[in-house]
């Protein structure tokens, strides 16, 4: 057992700031889009070499994972940080804003791949922990359905470098720098999108006895599709069933052959998930069938919902707790956005954790964003802790 003055502190990384800092500011300045991240992933990867870690490159694309040993401690943890930028024109006006055009890092993954590093520097200088570390630098989070974190895991990210549990967070834009936001279970949506397809006859307008009008179904579908969040899921759930698209027809005297509505779904349970889905479909293919049409279906899964195990995410909170104080630490909200971390957490227990970014700092994805620095020593203090607390003696 390691005392407790033998963990890393606060205090501990307060000379790091200035490096932290600038690190933060050399990747914010050279953003690389989802896939594109070869500079980043050469960057993070000779840092990690320099430092004693073994890595191992190309990892599911660009990703960088670091593994050390210490000791013959047998539990293994994982920490998980993204490295790629977004396809907005940045307007900060920072000195150390983007140099390529057109790319800017608008979700602070610059910051949340400098904290991951911070702490890679600590803990391969200190060695105070007993087990195997594994650093995850993971490419193209926002890619969208097909991403990062399922090519890392195609690529045998498990059975390659095995761990416990897993650990990630992301900056949260409205709350204070350096206090954290946690909640165990459902944290973030499952945003899966579903092209409908009704194919009905078409033919003249003023004959419509011989067609079936496929607006007239997708008419109807749209409000019932309105039912199934009120009607079919539970009241103290919730979910999102958005028809965003119709597009059928061009004058006004031919029915058209067939319809096509673009729906966005989100839910944060898995069950629900699963709800949604058959009940799209059986309102789907019941309704076009109750008019004579025929119907395709094209539902595609984005990411899951990110749930936190709750023994994970406990542990996270009394680090948290012991590094910045109770008030600083508080329960995170559900957040309709989705990440790709949640891939993760379908295979493994762990966490992913909110850190403020600031009460007035610009939203996630606006091209006048900035990921606060004053968070980096945090960050780095937090993932050090959490390592030298977990691979304990
Ligand atoms: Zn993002
Ligand atoms: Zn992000």
């Amino acid at each position: 057992m390691t005392l407790d003055n033998d963990f890393a502190r606060l205090s501990d990384f307060e000379p790091m700031k200035a490096e932290l800092t600038g690190i933060r500011r050399h990747l914010h300045a050279n953003p690389e889009l989802s896939f594109e991240e070869a500079e980043t992933a050469r960057f993070v990867a000779e840092k990690l070499e320099a430092w004693g870690y073994e890595v191992t490159r190309n990892v599911g694309g660009h990703g960088v994972v670091a593994r050390m040993t210490v000791g013959a401690g047998k539990k293994s943890i994982a920490i998980r940080a993204d490295m790629d930028a977004l396809p907005i024109s940045e307007q900060t006006g920072a000195a150390y804003a983007s140099k390529a055009p057109g790319k800017m890092h608008a979700c602070g993954h610059d910051g949340h791949t400098t904290i991951l590093l911070g702490a890679a520097e600590y803990l391969a200088r200190t060695r105070r922990f007993n087990g195997t570390l594994n650093l995850i630098f993971q490419p193209a989070e926002e890619a969208g359905a097909v991403s990062g974190a399922p090519a890392m895991i195609k690529d045998g990210l498990f059975e390659r470098f095995p761990f416990d549990v897993i650990y990630g967070l992301h900056n949260h834009p409205g709350a204070a720098e350096g206090t954290w936001l946690l909640r165990s279970g459902p944290l973030m949506a499952a945003a899966d999108t579903v092209e409908i397809t009704i194919i009905g006859k078409g033919g003249h307008a003023s004959r419509p006895h011989l067609t079936i009008d496929p607006v007239v179904v997708a008419c109807n579908l749209v409000v019932s599709l309105q039912t199934i969040v009120a009607r079919s899921v539970d009241p103290t759930q919730t979910a999102v069933v958005t028809v965003g698209a119709i597009h059928a027809g061009e004058v006004s005297n031919v029915i058209p052959e067939s319809a096509k509505m673009l729906l966005t779904v989100r839910s944060f349970d898995p069950k629900v998930r699963e709800l949604l889905e058959a009940r799209i479909r059986k309102l789907t293919a019941s309704i076009a069938e109750g008019y004579g049409a025929s119907v395709e279906i094209d539902y595609v899964y984005g990411h899951p919902v990110v749930v936190n195990s709750e023994k994970e995410t406990e542990f996270a909170r009394m680090i948290a707790e012991e590094l910045v104080g109770a008030e600083k630490v508080t329960t995170c909200g559900l957040i309709p956005g989705s990440e790709d971390f949640s891939h993760y957490l379908e295979h493994k227990p762990g966490s992913f954790l909110r850190l403020g970014n600031g009460v007035n700092s610009a939203i996630l994805h606006s091209a006048k964003y900035d990921f606060a620095d004053e968070s980096l020593t945090v960050g780095a203090a937090m993932w050090a802790r959490l390592t030298e607390r977990y691979l304990d003696a």
